[in-house]
């Protein structure tokens, strides 16, 4: 399964297909249809879990003593099962009402008059996918 670290509150936290966020809310993201595909935004870092070496340490918990351990690996940068999408104008709306950052009411006035313009922000992608 796959997982999203967030490097801002150290959160990580399971995608699904719907959105999912960590607890700062500043990343996130969720599983596309096909279950296997995800996107994600902010500073999102993905990582995977390996399922079955899950399922085999859950069924052999030991009553006492060390675990088995379970692979977990962080994704690469360019991997062609992820993406990122940038947010609209709600979502930096939302962080601002979050934070109340001046920096976060910028960020959200940006964006929301980007829209207004009709500035296409399809193709933007997110800092860690930039080559
Ligand atoms: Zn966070």
């Amino acid at each position: 399964m796959k997982l999203v670290y967030c490097p801002d509150c150290q959160d990580l936290v399971r995608l699904f297909r719907e959105d999912r966020r960590c607890k700062c809310g500043q990343s996130g993201g969720h599983y596309e249809p096909n279950g296997r595909d995800a996107v994600l935004w902010g500073q999102a870092i993905p990582f995977g879990l390996d399922n079955f070496e899950l399922g085999r340490a859950l069924q052999r918990r030991p009553e006492a003593g060390l675990g088995r351990a379970v692979s977990f690996f962080i994704i690469p940068r360019q991997s062609p099962r992820i993406s990122y999408q940038e947010q609209d104008s709600n979502w930096y709306w939302e962080r601002y009402q979050r934070t109340g950052l001046y920096e976060d009411m910028t960020t959200w006035l940006k964006h929301k008059a980007w829209e207004s313009w009709g500035i296409s922000l399809e193709g933007k992608v997110g800092r860690y996918a930039k080559k």
